[in-house]
């Protein structure tokens, strides 16, 4: 058990950068009588909001404590089935509902079928807008009677860029968690310490939007137990060039770039972490391809990632 809480990094301490916005929800976690009905996370976009509301979920709706990721409801969070963790969509408007059968995602929906109960795994209930700024108008007086009129097991997270895009009577009810940009160093820590990798040191932000941490599990997985051997590396070549057409949720919005970028960055934290040989012409290798892919050369992704798997599989030996 202690080796689990030990090799878990999804606690809340692995918001970095935050400073503030740690201090603040690691009380809350300590003390979680004290969460106000409402938090508002608010700064850039990409510098870890959404990772942090996630990481404090788990962290809240734990029946150990803190994110102890035996439990059941760490288990059901982990799987997304978590009952009591309610994740608003963060590209559609969210209306108010009919008064009668309202839909999923509405505010009526969730004031009749699921703010009235007592959740159900945990002792807490964590409702994310992860985007209030789509929360329409009249769905916005509806949700200042249920802050209101909340009970104390249902606690609510906005994420905004922008804290002046709320009105003040629901600022007025919340508790306002400011997330800054992130420095380069910081990135740098992040990315040493918990073994998240951020694809761009250069922007100062990451937009974590794409990727959640149930896919960041699977990545980090799968290239781990991938690169130090060549069968294996094969393994992983082929499952990143048929990720797309294996996982048809994300055809959508699907940026093979981007992924690519995130699992050659992952690959090279890897090897780098790697104590036991020097891996410094893989990483070579990696940043090489890396330089490649972001010259925007249409369609040759596939022949990229051959060679690259290639000269990988030649070095492990
Ligand atoms: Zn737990």
């Amino acid at each position: 058990m202690e080796t689990v809480l030990k090799n878990n990094p999804y606690k809340i301490d692995a918001l970095l950068g935050q400073a503030l916005a740690l201090r603040y929800l690691k009380n809350y976690t300590i003390y979680k009588d004290k969460i106000p009905p409402l938090l508002i996370f608010h700064g850039p976009s990409g510098v870890g909001k959404m990772f942090a509301a996630e990481l404090f979920s788990k962290s809240i709706l734990c029946l150990n404590g803190d994110s102890c990721g035996i439990c059941q409801s760490c288990k059901m969070f982990q799987k997304k089935v978590h009952p009591d963790f309610i994740l608003f969509p963060e590209n559609e408007r969210i209306a108010i509902g009919e008064v009668k059968n309202p839909d999923v995602f509405t505010i009526r929906w969730l004031q009749s079928q699921r703010v009235i109960y007592r959740p159900s795994v945990s002792s807490k209930r964590i409702i994310v807008f992860p985007d209030a700024t789509k929360i329409n108008s009249e769905a916005e007086t509806a949700m200042l009677k249920t802050l209101e009129e909340t009970n104390d097991h249902t606690k609510f997270i906005y994420v905004v860029e922008d804290i002046h895009s709320l009105k003040s009577t629901i600022r007025s009810r919340a508790v306002e968690i400011p997330f800054n940009n992130l420095s380069k160093s910081v990135m740098q820590e992040i990315s040493d310490r918990i073994g998240i990798y951020i694809p761009d040191f250069n922007s100062g932000s990451f937009d974590l939007g794409y990727l959640d941490l149930g896919a960041w599990n699977l990545f980090q997985e799968m290239v781990e137990n991938s690169i130090f051997d060549s069968i294996q590396l094969l393994r992983l070549e082929i499952w990143i060039k048929g990720y797309k057409t294996n996982h048809p949720e994300w055809k959508e919005d699907f940026d093979f770039k981007k992924f690519l970028d995130t699992i050659t960055s992952l690959m090279i934290y890897s090897y780098f972490k790697n104590q036991e040989k020097d891996y410094s012409l893989s990483i070579d290798a990696l940043f090489e391809f890396k330089n490649i892919l972001h010259k925007d050369i249409n369609a040759m992704e596939n022949f990229s990632v051959s060679k690259l798997f290639n000269k990988l599989c030649s070095l492990v030996h």
